[in-house]
């Protein structure tokens, strides 16, 4: 197996990247990261992404089909990169 091509933090940072991409666009109205929303409304933004880590381990679980490691890892960085926005959002911290 070779080694990933991305460090951990290159990854969530360029999923925080497509998130405001994503906004940007119109596809969303806001992302976690705007100041404008609730700490409530993030919680549930962060929820979401969890969740769907939850979904992949329950159908696995259920179905018997192998838990697909690219998939979880993708759910996983959208997790960190919402916590990451939400802090973003806070700005008690530095960027970069
Ligand atoms: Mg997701």
């Amino acid at each position: 197996m070779s080694a990933p091509d991305r460090t951990i933090w290159e990854v969530i940072l360029m999923e925080r990247g497509r998130q405001e991409r994503l906004r940007a666009s119109g596809k969303f109205r806001f992302t976690i990261a705007d100041t404008r929303i609730s700490h409530e409304r993030r919680l549930t933004i962060l929820l979401e992404e969890v969740g769907e880590v939850a979904k992949i381990l329950n159908e696995s679980d259920a179905t018997g089909r192998p838990t697909y490691t690219l998939e979880l890892t993708s759910e996983l960085v959208q997790v960190a990169a919402c916590a990451v926005g939400w802090l973003e959002a806070l700005g008690t911290m530095r960027d970069g």
